[in-house]
């Protein structure tokens, strides 16, 4: 410890400390994971602030995530007060560059109601230019437009830039020229920027007008940067551009500016934190080359290392270890911990995802009775995919449970439609979102005169709500022109609100003009029901919104929803287990981690195979995903998996080899025959790995149909079905039990069975499949 009476000080080792409080101009600390990068460069900020270096104003911190920003932000408060820390910029590289955006869109030809296109906007639009140029003739597809389209602008590569790089003489890479220069003209046009442009377009905005740059070198005198071994060519740009010493020619005469001995203004200072081992991101673009170039780029910079890990036990710390080891072209750490060894690793392979899924839900449930809160679990998985098994046995035990980035609220369809009317009202050159709404609910508005409106507002000069607002003069039949004239007085209501009005009323008065909802709730299809719900939830986000953001307007609104990234949702965690992606998972911390499907071809993915460093690249990300626990680490896998009715057999994964055999305790599926006692023989085997006894089919005993179809414990609805204790049941999977307690909460009741085979488990009444007998 530090020896210091200093609260802001308290606890650090001396390398923290040192990085506390360096005055250096540029400073790195590289540390492995759990050495408290992210909290230092929280204390280094509040000591900032405590000490009166700088205002609060005057600092720039970029988190990986909105919610990572959300918590540094509620630290900081901690640490020197919540009204000492008002105006500091804590966030993403996206939300900072949409906050300088808005401010300077005008400057360079959009508006500050500009949209921001998330990827299936980008991936709508290039869908219909391939169509139209008829590119899929050349073996162009969606995802790989989109997928270089991204990384060009990733490298700060632009049309003009492009064209100077390709052979003219290939037809392949001129009709690739033609797609990327009509997709950035279309978005141009719509007002619109993608993702990868907000910080594209904020380095160029900078480049090209040095006094809107020197405005932001001026106002930020120290930036922060947490993770970064994953930031790209354009965010190191970035970086660059707003570290760069202040002209004196751009500032304004009549300002009052600090200058440094040799009449200048000095440039902003610089911490940056990250952890080449967790560097994930290099399918974005992310290039490890900006930390390992750093000193190169930074001369005189001060370089800390931090080799404590105070997150996790020492056995989940030799198991990363020994992983990341494989990794060569790296430099080795030491990392240690002081909090002892503890529990084993525990190791599970199943027969199929159900059975593994069962075994997590088993755990979860031990893990829970024995004290650990449901918050400080999580489950982890490489793909989407493997959360339907998980969620299933999740919503059949009763776990609390919720999929960060991974169910899409704002993907759902009729979340887009609302969505979609809150845009066009905001900003109506937007024709993505003009379009989706034309004949939404429907109004008898189709091709042809989508078509004639397209070509009006061309006519006219102007955009869509032009055209509709003068469809008289187009001379279509009377309803269909009556319905276009009333869609035009829809948004127009909803525009006159914009600036002054509330974001759930301006949602309300669109949801009640176009009875969206109405018809919704009187629709006969079960579906609509649940869409009408989701609808109900969107109304509740944007008071959720209103009540955080008394100020806030639509705009602000509609950017919220953008940047939602993938780690962020808009309840809070409490009381819920977290499922999500690896990917997702870096930065954060749990008591107890599931890693799920430790197989080959899924971790590492298939896909890593073909990609230049793909393989190093996966054991960073288990990497990251072991180092994420700090209790309890659980590795399954299943035998078969069956993806989109597609039963495979699965092979353990090499990591699993990697991991010294003394440090997981292997667990055998329930049924599987010969189950040996200690460190697991009969899963490891000789070389360490898990081996299974057949080759190609199922497992034995159990029939097929049982396995592919659990998906009906969604819609089992036991209706009013009550139990009470003592009362004898039979369930569809865990066979005969008796209730031993339960909890009366109308549908969300829960029982407590003990099963005579299954053991104890506990059931949500209404959707598990039992009877009472
Ligand atoms: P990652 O690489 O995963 O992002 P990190 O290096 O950012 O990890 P932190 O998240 O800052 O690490 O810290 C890991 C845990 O260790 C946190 O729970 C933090 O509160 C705790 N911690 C950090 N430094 C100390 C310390 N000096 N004493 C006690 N606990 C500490
Ligand atoms: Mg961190």
């Amino acid at each position: 410890s530090s020896g210091h009476d200093d609260p802001l000080l308290e606890g650090l080792n001396p390398q923290q400390l040192t990085a506390v409080q360096s005055r250096a101009q540029a400073l790195l600390i590289v540390a492995g994971a759990g050495s408290g990068k992210t909290s230092v460069l929280t204390r280094r900020i509040a000591r900032l602030i405590r000490d009166r270096e700088l205002w609060p104003s005057q600092i720039l911190a970029i988190t990986f995530t909105n919610k990572a920003a959300g918590e540094m932000r509620e630290r900081v408060e901690q640490l020197v007060g919540r009204d000492a820390a008002q105006g500091m910029w804590i966030s993403t590289f996206h939300s900072a560059c949409v906050r300088i955006l808005r401010r300077e869109a005008e400057q360079f030809g959009f508006t500050r109601g500009f949209t921001i296109y998330d990827s299936a906007d980008s991936r709508a639009l290039i869908k219909r230019l391939v169509k139209d140029m008829q590119a899929d003739t050349l073996g162009f597809t969606v995802s790989a437009v989109a997928g270089k389209i991204s990384k060009l602008k990733n490298e700060l590569i632009d049309v003009e830039g492009y064209s100077r790089q390709i052979n003219a003489n290939d037809p392949t890479e001129v009709m690739f020229l033609e797609l990327f220069r009509r997709y950035t003209a279309e978005l141009h046009r719509a007002n619109a920027f993608d993702f990868d442009d907000l910080i594209a377009q904020t380095v160029y905005l900078f480049r090209a007008f040095p006094q809107v740059a020197a405005l932001y070198q001026r106002r930020f005198r120290h930036l922060l940067v947490d993770e970064y071994q994953d930031t790209n060519h354009a965010q190191y740009a970035l970086i660059r551009e707003l570290t760069r010493p202040v002209e004196p020619a751009h500032v304004p005469a009549d300002t009052r500016i600090e200058t440094d001995a040799s009449g200048g203004i000095p440039a902003a200072a610089l911490t940056v934190v990250g952890d080449s081992d967790q560097s994930i991101y290099a399918f974005r673009g992310a290039d490890i080359r900006n930390i390992v170039e750093f000193e190169r780029d930074f001369p005189g910079a001060e370089v800390i290392l931090l080799e404590q890990n105070y997150r996790s036990t020492q056995t989940i710390l030799d198991a990363a270890n020994a992983v990341i080891a494989n990794n060569f072209d790296r430099i080795a750490k030491n990392l240690f911990t002081a909090v002892g060894s503890g529990e084993k690793i525990v190791g599970f392979t199943g027969y199929s995802q159900h059975d593994e899924a069962q075994f997590v839900a088993d755990e979860i449930g031990t893990l829970h009775e024995a004290g650990t809160p449901y918050n400080q679990i999580a489950v982890f998985y490489r793909t989407n995919a493997q959360t339907r098994a998980l969620e299933e046995i999740f919503i059949r035990s009763a776990i609390p449970y919720r999929v960060l980035g991974g169910t899409k609220f704002y993907e759902r369809a009729e979340i887009k439609d609302m969505m979609a009317y809150l845009i066009a009202v905001a900003n109506p050159a937007d024709g993505l979102a003009m379009r989706r709404i034309l004949n939404t609910p429907k109004r008898g508005i189709g091709p042809a005169t989508e078509t004639a409106l397209a070509n009006h507002a061309d006519e006219l000069g102007g955009t869509m709500i032009d055209a509709l607002r003068d469809a008289p003069a187009l001379g279509l039949g009377p309803k269909v022109t009556a319905a276009i004239v009333d869609l035009a007085a829809i948004l127009d209501a909803a525009s006159e609100s914009l600036d002054t009005g509330l974001v759930p009323d301006i949602l309300v008065g669109i949801l009640e003009k176009t009875k969206y909802l109405e018809l919704l709730r009187g629709s006969r299809d079960p579906q609509d029901e649940a869409r009408a719900e989701n609808v109900e939830e969107l109304v509740a986000v944007t008071r959720e919104f209103q009540k955080n953001n008394p100020e806030g307007r639509l705009i602000d609104f509609l950017t919220e929803v953008a940047l939602v990234a993938a780690a962020d949702d808009l309840d809070d965690s409490s009381g819920t287990v977290s499922l999500m992606t690896l990917h997702t998972a870096k930065g954060l911390e749990y008591d107890a981690v599931f890693i799920t499907g430790v197989e080959e071809n899924l971790l590492p993915h298939q896909m890593s195979a073909t990609e230049p460093g793909g393989p190093a690249e996966e054991r960073r990300l288990f990497y990251v995903g072991i180092t994420r626990a700090r209790q309890r680490l659980h590795l399954s896998l299943a035998m078969t998996r069956t993806t989109f009715g597609d039963t495979q057999v699965a092979a353990p994964s090499r990591y699993l080899q990697e991991i010294p055999a003394e440090l997981i305790d292997w667990r055998d599926a329930p049924g599987m025959g010969t189950r040996t006692t200690g460190g697991g023989q009969r899963a490891l085997g000789g070389s360490g790995t898990p081996k299974f006894g057949y080759s190609t089919s199922l497992p034995p005993g159990k029939p097929k149909k049982e396995w592919a179809n659990t998906v009906t414990a969604k819609v089992r609805d036991n209706g009013d079905l009550t139990l009470e204790v003592g009362d004898r049941i039979r369930h569809a999977d865990f066979g005969d039990g008796s209730v031993t307690s339960v909890t009366q909460n109308g549908a969300k009741s829960i029982a407590e069975v003990q099963f005579e085979k299954a053991g104890r488990k506990r059931l949500l009444v209404k959707i598990s499949p039992i009877e009472k007998l």
